[in-house]
C-alpha cells in the first residue's frame, strides 16, 4: 500500500482515542440504537467530553482550534468502526462551521460551545417533500414582521432531525428573487411552532435519526438571520467542497474496511475442502478492489492536501464524492458476494456496509448534480 503522508504522530494519537471511544461508547449500543432508530444523547454528550464533537472550533467558542486533519480522522474512524448512527459529522463540519462563518457574535456564543460539548445538537434542513436536488424551489417561507422573521413550511430528509435542538433553515426570505431571495436561519427547538414529524424508516444507516420537520408561524429573532438577507445560496455554495470531500472520505474508509473484512473472512471460510481465498476469482476481485480503492484513497489524499490549503474546487470536490462513493458500492456489492449467504446476514459488518452505502450516492447533492457540476466546469451548458 502506498503510505499516507498527510497525518503528524499527535494525528495518530487522537484516531487510537476515537477508535477506542468507538470500540467502547458506541459499538456497545450500537444494536439497540439501530433498532430504536436513534442514538441515545448520553452519547453525545460523551463525545463533547473527549474533545470529538466540532474539534476545530476557536477555544472562545468551545472547541480545540485543531486542523482539519482531526476532523478527518474522526470521520475516518467512524466509517472504519462501520457506524453510520451517530451524525457528529453533520454537527461538527457543516452545521457548527455555518453558525462560526456566517453567525452574529451572539449567536455563536450560545450555541457553538453547547454543540461542541454535544448539550445541543444541530441540524441542517434544506430538503422539502417538493425540493431536493432544485433547493431554488424550496417553499419554506421566512417573512419579516418586526424584529422577527416567521418560518412557515416544512422539511423532510433531515440528519440528527429527531434528536436536533437547533436547525440550520433554508427558506425564501423573498420568494420573488428565487436563489437571490433564499436565506439561512438558526431555528431553536425550543421556539413555539417548531414541531418534529416522525422519524423515517430507511433501507439503511438505521440508527440515524432521519426525521421531517414542521414550522408553523415560528418566530425566529432577526438576528438568528446567518450573515446577509438573501445570501443562503451564496454561503450555502461556499461550504459544499468540504461537505463533498467528507462524503468522499467516508467512502474511501468504508470501502478499506470492507476490502479488509472479506480478505479475512475469504481467507477462513472453506468451500470444496478449499479456503474461498484460494479461488481464481476471489482473489483476481480482491486485486482489483484492492487496486481500485487504493486509487481512492490517493485522490480523496490530495483532495484533503488541496482542502488543507484552501484550492479545492467544488468540482474536483464533485469529482470524489460521485466516483469514491460510485466505487463504495461497487465494493460493498463484490465483497458481499464473497461473504455469500453470510455477507446477507445483519450480523456481518459488510451486510450493514452494503445498505448504508447506498445514500451515499443520493445525499450531498446526488452524482447525477456532481456531473453536472463537473460537465459545467468543462464548458459544457446543461440541457435548454
Ligand atoms: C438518509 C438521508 C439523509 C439526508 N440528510 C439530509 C439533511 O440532513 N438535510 C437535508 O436538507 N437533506 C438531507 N437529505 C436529502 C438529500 O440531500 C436529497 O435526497 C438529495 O439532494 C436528492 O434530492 P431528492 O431526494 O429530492 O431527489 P430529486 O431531486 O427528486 O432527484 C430524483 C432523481 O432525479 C435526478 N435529478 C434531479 N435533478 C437532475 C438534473 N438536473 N440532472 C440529472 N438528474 C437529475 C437525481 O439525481 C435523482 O436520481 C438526506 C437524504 C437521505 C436519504
Amino acid at each position: 500500500m502506498i503510505p499516507r503522508t498527510l497525518f503528524s504522530s499527535e494525528h495518530e494519537t487522537f484516531r487510537d482515542s476515537v477508535r477506542r471511544f468507538m470500540q467502547e461508547e458506541v459499538a456497545p449500543h450500537d444494536e439497540r440504537w439501530q433498532e430504536q432508530g436513534y442514538a441515545d444523547k448520553e452519547v453525545w454528550r460523551k463525545a463533547g467530553a473527549n474533545g470529538f464533537l466540532c474539534p476545530s472550533m476557536p477555544p472562545e467558542y468551545g472547541g480545540a482550534g485543531a486542523d482539519r486533519l482531526y476532523s478527518v480522522v474522526l470521520i475516518e474512524e467512524q466509517a472504519r468502526a462501520n457506524n453510520s448512527t451517530l451524525g457528529f459529522g453533520l454537527h461538527s463540519e457543516i452545521v457548527a462551521p455555518y453558525l462560526l462563518a456566517y453567525g452574529a457574535e451572539d449567536l455563536k456564543k450560545k450555541y457553538l460551545p453547547r454543540m461542541a460539548s454535544g448539550e445541543m445538537i444541530g441540524a441542517i434542513a434544506m430538503s422539502e417533500p417538493g425540493a431536493g436536488s432544485d433547493l431554488q424551489s424550496v417553499k419554506t417561507t421566512a417573512s419579516r414582521k418586526g424584529d422577527f422573521f416567521v418560518v412557515n413550511g416544512s422539511k423532510t430528509f433531515i440528519t440528527n432531525g429527531w434528536n436536533c435542538d437547533l436547525a440550520i433553515v433554508v427558506a425564501k426570505t423573498d420568494p420573488s428573487k428565487g436563489a437571490k431571495g433564499t436565506s439561512l436561519l438558526v431555528v431553536d427547538t425550543s421556539m413555539k411552532g417548531f414541531s418534529k414529524g416522525k422519524r423515517l424508516k430507511k433501507i439503511g444507516l438505521k440508527g440515524q435519526d432521519t426525521a421531517e420537520l414542521y414550522f408553523d408561524n415560528v418566530e425566529v429573532p432577526r438576528q438568528n438571520l446567518l450573515g446577509q438577507e438573501g445570501n443562503g445560496f451564496v454561503y450555502l455554495m461556499q461550504e459544499l467542497p468540504w461537505e463533498r470531500l467528507q462524503i468522499a472520505i467516508t467512502g474511501a474508509a468504508r470501502a478499506e474496511a470492507a476490502v479488509e473484512w472479506t480478505r479475512s473472512y475469504v481467507s477462513e471460510r472453506k468451500a470444496f475442502g478449499r479456503p474461498v481465498a484460494s479461488f481464481q476469482n476471489t482473489r483476481f476481485k480482491l486485486a482489483e478492489l484492492a487496486t481500485e480503492t487504493q486509487v481512492a484513497r490517493v485522490f480523496v489524499d490530495r483532495c484533503i492536501e488541496l482542502l488543507l490549503k484552501k484550492t479545492l474546487t467544488p468540482e474536483t470536490a464533485a469529482m470524489a464524492k460521485y466516483w469514491v462513493t460510485d466505487l463504495e458500492c461497487r465494493v460493498m456489492d463484490e465483497c458481499l458476494q464473497l461473504h455469500g449467504g453470510y455477507g446477507y446476514m445483519w450480523e456481518f459488518p459488510i451486510a450493514r456496509a452494503y445498505v448504508d452505502a447506498r445514500v451515499q450516492r443520493i445525499y450531498g447533492g446526488t452524482n447525477e448534480i456532481m456531473k453536472e457540476v463537473i460537465g459545467r466546469s468543462l464548458g459544457l451548458g446543461a440541457e435548454k
